[in-house]
């Protein structure tokens, strides 16, 4: 049976309801890795790289910085339920929806979706503004 489609209010939800049974399994659409924290020029050329794959991000929350890659598990199916239930990780057995994101009302620290975002802080940070951009092309002077 799918979930239903209507849309629950988490206040709403009644004493024997999950939330879960109302959402379309946000949680298990990406993961996201703590990753060192980027110190130098050299570092945030490995954050850009990061970013040249589809469906990577990277968002900042205090002095610490995650990637973020957007991807479904292998075992979500269609009806927005686990097909591992009894199996499924220990990480997913650990998550409950107190402060899920199903209400989707966060907003991170910082957030970079795309290589150019990167670089331009980085720019701005180390004061570069020349690199990371493509040289401009030269202009042939006819004689
Ligand atoms: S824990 Fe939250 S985000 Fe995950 S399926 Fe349940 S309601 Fe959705
Ligand atoms: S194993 Fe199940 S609960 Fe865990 S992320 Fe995959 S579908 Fe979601």
């Amino acid at each position: 049976m799918n979930k239903p489609n209507a849309r629950m209010r988490r206040e709403d939800l009644g004493p024997d309801e999950s939330l879960c049974e109302y959402c379309t399994a946000k949680c298990c659409r990406y993961f996201a890795l703590s990753i060192d924290t980027p110190r130098t020029f050299a570092d945030f050329e490995y954050l850009r790289w990061y970013l040249l794959h589809d469906r990577a991000s990277l968002f900042v929350e205090g002095v610490t910085w995650y990637l973020l890659v957007h991807t479904t598990c292998k075992h979500l199916q269609d009806d927005h339920r686990c097909g591992i239930y009894e199996t499924r990780p220990q990480i997913c057995r650990d998550y409950t929806t107190d402060q899920c994101e199903y209400d989707d009302t966060y907003t991170y620290e910082q957030y970079f979706e795309t290589p150019e975002q990167i670089a331009e802080y980085a720019n701005a940070r180390f004061n570069r503004p020349e690199t990371f951009r493509s040289p401009r092309p030269r202009l042939s002077v006819l004689a």
